[in-house]
C-alpha cells in the first residue's frame, strides 16, 4: 500500500534521483540503474532493484513512494485490449487502456490527464461530473508503466494516445512532463511521432505545444462541423470559435509539419446529416488532414445514438467524393480511437468492448 505521505518518485524522476543520490553518497550511475529497472525491468518495487546494495534499496523505499494508484480493477477483451480503473492516493479513479493490434504488431495506450472533465461534451461519459483535478506528471507516468507490465517481457510500448480522461491540453505542464519520460531513450523509448494528443481545441495551449521542442501528434476533436452545433454538444465552444480553433491547428501544422487528425463523433440524427457531411468537407478542405470518424458507443444514461449504416455510409460518401482523407473507426477500437468521451469514472464494471 502506498504512503500518501512520501512523495511520488515519478512527479519528477531526474531532480528526485539526483537528490537522493547525492544525500545518500550513492554514485551516479545508480540513477541510471534505478531508470532501468522502472523503465526496461518493469520492477513492481525497489526491493525488486536486486543489482543495488540493499541499504539503496531501503533508503529509497524510506524516501519515495514508487506507486501512486492502485488497480482497482483490470479488464480484458477477447481481441487483446485490456483497461485499468486505477484508485488514486485522494480516491479519484481514472481508466487507461492498453490496445493490441496484431496486424501492425502495435502496442498503444490510451492514457488520462484529468480526474474527470470539464469540457462539458454533453455525449461523453467522462465529464458527466466535471473536472475533480488535473493528474500529476507522476500519476500520467504510472499509468504508462502500469499498462506496460501488462506486455510480455519482449513485447514493447509503441504508441501512446493521450485520449483517456479528460482535456490534455488543460494539464499541459505535467502532461509534456510525463511525456518526456515516454520520449527518452533511458525512459520509455517512443518517438515523438508515435504520440498523439487529443484535444477539444485549446487555441493558446496548441500554440505553447507548437513551440515545443517534440512535435506530438495533434488530433482535435470537432463533433460538429459548424459553430451552432457545436456550441451545443462541446459547450466549451461558446467561448472559442471554430475559427479561432482551426486557425490555431493551421499554425501547429507549419511548426509541426505533422499532419492534422481531426476527431468526429457520429451521433444519429444530430450531427450525421448530410448537409454536415458537405459542412465539415468545406471545413477540411485544403487542408493536410485525416478526418477519424468514430460511429457513437452509447454510453448508459445518455440519450445518444450509433448512426444507422446507411447513414454512415452517405456520411463516409459525401465526404469521399470531396476529397476528404477519411477513416472511419470499428467500434472494436472505438474505446481507444475514441476513449476521449468513452471513458467513465464510475466504478460500475463496464463492457471494456462492444463488437
Ligand atoms: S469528450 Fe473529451 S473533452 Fe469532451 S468532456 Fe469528454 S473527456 Fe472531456
Amino acid at each position: 500500500m502506498a504512503d500518501a505521505s512520501q512523495p511520488h518518485v515519478l512527479d519528477s524522476l531526474d531532480k528526485s534521483l539526483a537528490a537522493w543520490a547525492s544525500e545518500a553518497g550513492a554514485p551516479g550511475y545508480r540513477v541510471a540503474q534505478v531508470r532501468k529497472w522502472l523503465f526496461e525491468k518493469r520492477a513492481v518495487d525497489w526491493a525488486a532493484m536486486s543489482d543495488l546494495p540493499k541499504a539503496l534499496r531501503s533508503d529509497l523505499a524510506e524516501r519515495f513512494r514508487l506507486w501512486s494508484a492502485q488497480v482497482a480493477r483490470h479488464t480484458h477483451a477477447d481481441d487483446g485490449t485490456e483497461k485499468l480503473l486505477l484508485s488514486l492516493a485522494d480516491g479519484g479513479q481514472i481508466e487507461c487502456v492498453l490496445l493490441r493490434d496484431r496486424d501492425h504488431e502495435r502496442r498503444t495506450i490510451c492514457i488520462s490527464t484529468q480526474v474527470g472533465c470539464g469540457m462539458g461534451c454533453v455525449f461523453c461519459a467522462s465529464g458527466l461530473d466535471g473536472v475533480d483535478r488535473n493528474l500529476t506528471a507522476g500519476e500520467i507516468v504510472e499509468q504508462m508503466l502500469q499498462l506496460q507490465r501488462l506486455l510480455p517481457p519482449d513485447e514493447r510500448l509503441s504508441h501512446i494516445v493521450v485520449m483517456g480522461m479528460g482535456e490534455p491540453l488543460a494539464n499541459l505542464d505535467h502532461l509534456l512532463l510525463a511525456l518526456d519520460e515516454a520520449r527518452r531513450d533511458d525512459g520509455l523509448g517512443i518517438s515523438a511521432r508515435r504520440i498523439t494528443i487529443s484535444t477539444v481545441g485549446l487555441p493558446p495551449a496548441i500554440d505553447r505545444l507548437a513551440r515545443h521542442e517534440a512535435n506530438y501528434r495533434l488530433a482535435i476533436s470537432l463533433h460538429a462541423p459548424n459553430d451552432e452545433l457545436r456550441n451545443q454538444l462541446v459547450p466549451v465552444n461558446k467561448n472559442i470559435g471554430l475559427a479561432a480553433i482551426m486557425a490555431a491547428a493551421d499554425r501547429y501544422f507549419e511548426a509541426s509539419g505533422r499532419r492534422l487528425t481531426f476527431e468526429y463523433v457520429l451521433l444519429a440524427d444530430i450531427n450525421d446529416r448530410p448537409e454536415h457531411a458537405r459542412q465539415l468537407a468545406r471545413l477540411l478542405a485544403e487542408r493536410e488532414a485525416l478526418l477519424n470518424v468514430i460511429p457513437y458507443n452509447p454510453v448508459a444514461g445518455l440519450p445518444y445514438q450509433t448512426p444507422t449504416p446507411d447513414r454512415r455510409l452517405a456520411f463516409r460518401a459525401i465526404l469521399e467524393q470531396a476529397g476528404i482523407r477519411v477513416k472511419f473507426r470499428h467500434r472494436k477500437g472505438n474505446r481507444i480511437d475514441a476513449a476521449c468521451g468513452q471513458l467513465r469514472r464510475s466504478q460500475q464494471p463496464l463492457p471494456l468492448v462492444e463488437l
